[in-house]
């Protein structure tokens, strides 16, 4: 590895890309930028290459890759413009670059998170979408080609730091009892259940302690981005699904903790700004400065904790179970909660019809075995026909 590492970011206008090139460029010496994607406000992509000056920038068609060449060409700049899944499974993949941050939404970064994997590549991995659609794949594929995984999901990332570095000889082994997901419970924690009919996109969107994209704003309102993530830590640490337990903690200042055999538990803690997990992935296993300001446990001066309820948050309650289903399950609730989100931000759905619109796609077809990446896709495809037919047939 050349001693400045090549990145690629795959998602760059969104949140967790723009925390990345922040952490970036706070370190010239350490980090230069190979690729930026981005799928929409091209506008911005346009002067996140000016800043940075990649070798290569992704956008999802030709129309706006001829107007981004033009005027990234008038501007002095030699990146050159690649366009769609092809694009972005090149600057993922490309022998010249060591490390890629994985950060689309969804399950559209499923095969562009792969090239970077299966070209053996440092893959920061925050697009949990791909992980819980297609795990045992993706580890068998991470295995295969000797890529370093790394968690940037706040949780995921805590719970690695707490974790021996020996791990992977599996939990028990390393004298690990449990997992301790925590989450903030989101804006409607303790909102009256009867309001939750009515609530608004606006609504599930303000997050109380994270800035985030809007998908996983909704996410973490229904606490299915809990669901998701419990199912993501199962693959991540090989845990089993029981020995991962959700604890609702308000301030979402520990991120996540590890309870081992002995009684002791470690914890991380941070103020919640995702530059921390982005700085200590990037960095990993050495340390650098995030740009996070240090934690003032005074001015937290309590943490608290409680158990989920699950009547508040059916979306718990489908995740474990499609956890337990295995096979196609996981895509197809992944498939039908992308569908549910996006109809909700539309106002097409009420929040509480997310949960029943997935419990029917995932109700609706027999869980099949996943054995290659096309029995994926064609899972992804379904859930996503038939939570259309829901939404029509309502
Ligand atoms: P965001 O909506 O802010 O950004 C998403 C990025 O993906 C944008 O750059 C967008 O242009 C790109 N994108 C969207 N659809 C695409 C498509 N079809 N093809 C190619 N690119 C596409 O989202 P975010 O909050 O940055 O989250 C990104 C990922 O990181 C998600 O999987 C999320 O669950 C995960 N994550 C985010 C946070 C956070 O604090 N934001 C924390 C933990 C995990
Ligand atoms: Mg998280």
């Amino acid at each position: 590895m050349s001693t400045v590492q090549q990145v690629t970011v795959l998602g760059a206008t969104g949140s967790i890309g723009l925390s990345t090139l922040d952490v970036i460029a706070r370190h010239p010496e350490r980090y230069s930028v190979f690729a930026l994607t981005g799928f929409s406000r091209l506008a911005e992509l346009q002067v996140l290459c000016v800043q940075h000056r990649p070798r290569y920038a992704v956008v999802p068609d030709d129309a706006s890759a001829l107007e981004l060449q033009n005027n990234l060409r008038a501007a002095g700049l030699a990146t050159e413009v690649l366009v769609g899944e092809a694009g972005l499974c090149a600057v993922s993949a490309d022998a010249a670059v060591d490390c890629v941050m994985a950060a689309i939404v969804g399950a559209a970064g499923l095969k562009p998170t792969l090239a970077a994997v299966q070209a053996g590549k440092k893959v920061l991995l925050a697009n949990k979408e791909a992980l819980v659609m297609s795990g045992a794949l993706f580890m068998q594929a991470v295995k295969q080609s000797g890529a370093v995984l790394l968690p940037i999901d706040s949780e995921h990332n805590a719970i690695f730091q707490c974790l021996p570095g020996d791990y992977s000889r599996g939990l028990q082994t390393v004298g690990v009892r449990r997992v301790l997901l925590t989450a903030s419970g989101g804006p409607f924690r303790e909102t009256p259940l009867a309001d939750l009919e009515c609530v608004t996109p606006e609504q599930a969107c303000a997050h109380p302690n994270w800035s985030m994209g809007r998908k996983i704003s909704v996410d973490s309102a229904s606490m299915m981005n809990k669901g998701l993530e419990s199912i993501e830590a199962c693959w991540l640490f090989d845990a089993r699904p029981e020995q991962i337990e959700v604890v609702i903690h308000r301030q979402s200042v520990i991120h996540s903790l590890v309870d081992y055999i002995d009684g002791s538990v470690l914890a991380q803690l941070g103020n919640p700004d995702m530059r921390t997990p982005i700085a200590h992935a990037l960095a990993w296993p050495e340390r650098i400065d995030s740009g996070v300001s240090p934690l003032d446990l005074f001015a937290v001066g309590r943490l608290d904790f409680e158990r989920p309820d699950e009547q508040r948050f059916p979306c718990l309650r489908l995740a474990r179970e499609a956890a337990q289903a295995g096979g196609s399950a996981p895509a197809m609730l992944n498939a039908a909660n992308e569908v549910a989100v996006e109809a909700f931000l539309q106002r097409r759905i009420r929040f509480v019809d997310i949960a029943r619109m997935i419990e029917s796609v995932l109700n609706a077809q027999p869980v099949q075995a996943v054995e290659a990446l096309d029995a994926v896709f064609a899972a992804d495809a379904r859930a996503r026909e038939l939570a259309g037919q829901w939404l029509a047939g309502r």
